[in-house]
Formats: C-alpha cells, structure tokens, sequence
C-alpha cells in the first residue's frame, strides 16, 4: 500500500491514515485463517489473495496475531520533511516497480457541495478532508478505507458494506445509507461474492456465496431515511426457509 504523503497536511492526518492500515491488517489477521480452517472462508479466497497483495505486499504477514505488524510499507514522497510514521509501520524509500499498487492520497474538496469521505479511482483511494473531522479516529478512517479496497478487488456496493460491516461492526463500520440500498437494488440484491435478502421489514442479512452468514444490515426508527430505505428492501427476496 502506498500513502503519497505530499498530498497530505502533514501531522495528525498523515498518521492515522497510516495506523488506519495498521489496523486494516490487523483486522484480517484476526478473520482470516491463513493455515489451518477449512474453507469456505467468510472472506472469499481471492479476496484474501488480492488483500493481502495490497496491504502486506504479497506476503503473508510474518507475525502471530495480536503481536506487532511489521510488513505494511508506506512509501513516502519527501520523506525528509515529514514525521517517522507512528507504531509498527515501516516506511521506506519510494520504489515504484516493487510497491503494491495501491495508493492512497489526500483530497481537499473543499470547493465540491457534495463531499464524500473516501472514493477509489482506478487503483487509488482518495480519503477526503472530512473523513478527518475533529473526533476522528484511526478505525472509522481504517473501516473506509477497508471499503475503498473492496471496491478496488472488484467488489460493488453491497460487497463492500457486507465486508466492511463484517470486519469493523462496532469499531467503525457505517449503516449503509440511502445511496447504498439503491445501489443494492439495482444490482438485483447481489455482489461479486455475497447476496441480500430480507428477513424482515427492517432487516437485510447478507451471506456469502457459500451460504456463509456474514452480517445483517437493520433499519433503525431512528434513521432519517428509514422509510425509503424499507420501501427498498421490500423489493428485496425473502429469506427461503428450511
Ligand atoms: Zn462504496
């Protein structure tokens, strides 16, 4: 994974993009069985493959979980002018031939009405000024992140909301919002590795193609769109019994 430091404010922003790959790789240390499970994975296996490519640089990382992860590599644009990247990131010098193939630069769309937070282009990531609003923290922006690369392996919206939501629920994933149910319904309730089906008015669950349940999707009250929202998933097929 390359962060293009000379895109970004230097100081806080640049640092929890890079503890936000820190726990990008974390995170899939703990879900993935790299040895011993049998499949069928949650995640499916040329996901893992693609990931891991990415955020490890195609090898698998070397460390036991929960201990340090010393393989993600940041390259750094002028990297005399900037702080040590933080925690167990190693940076290096740039090297354009050998570096994984995605990078991640910093955008200020100040001047957009319509500001998303993240978005891929090509095989870049763009993460926006207002994902590092004052509150911010490494796992919101890590679990967004997470989402853009989804959609860089191939997957569409409802594969990159099942799988951010199926790694970082509670620590940072994000309900889909009006935009994602309509995108889900037009792709007939379908991704590249998972499909939708309602179990009830309010509720989505998702499962992989194997049949894996992987996270459900629920409409709070609350939800300032939750109507149109469930107008949606009403289109949505149920869940076959038995
Ligand atoms: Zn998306």
């Amino acid at each position: 994974m390359i962060v293009f430091s000379r895109g970004f404010p230097t100081g806080q922003r640049l640092d929890l993009t890079i503890q936000a790959i820190d726990i990008i790789a974390q995170k899939l240390h703990q879900k993935i069985p790299h040895t011993s499970a049998a499949p069928p994975f949650a995640l499916p296996t040329d996901l893992i493959l693609q990931l891991d490519a990415v955020v490890w640089n195609g090898t698998h990382c070397p460390v036991e979980p929960g201990s340090a992860v010393g393989s993600v590599t940041v390259m750094m644009m002028n990297p005399g002018t900037l702080p040590a990247p933080s925690g167990n990131v190693t940076a290096i010098g740039p090297n354009p031939l050998t570096a994984p193939s995605v990078t991640i630069l910093y955008d200020n769309l100040s001047t957009l009405d319509r500001r998303p937070r993240a978005y891929k282009w090509g095989r870049s990531i763009g993460l926006c000024e207002n994902l590092f609003a004052p509150g911010a923290n490494p796992q919101n922006i890590a679990a967004v992140l997470f989402h853009e690369l989804v959609h860089i392996c191939g997957g569409n919206e409802l594969d990159a909301e099942a799988f951010e939501t199926f790694l970082f629920s509670g620590t940072g994933a994000t309900d889909p919002d009006l935009d994602d149910w309509e995108a889900f319904r037009k792709r007939h309730w379908r991704g590249h590795w998972v499909h939708l089906t309602k179990q009830t008015n309010t509720r989505g669950a998702v499962k992989n193609n194997f049949g894996g349940a992987l996270c459900t999707f629920d409409i709070a009250p609350s939800d300032q769109d939750a109507d149109a929202k469930q107008q949606i998933l009403q289109e949505a097929p149920s869940t076959s019994l038995g």
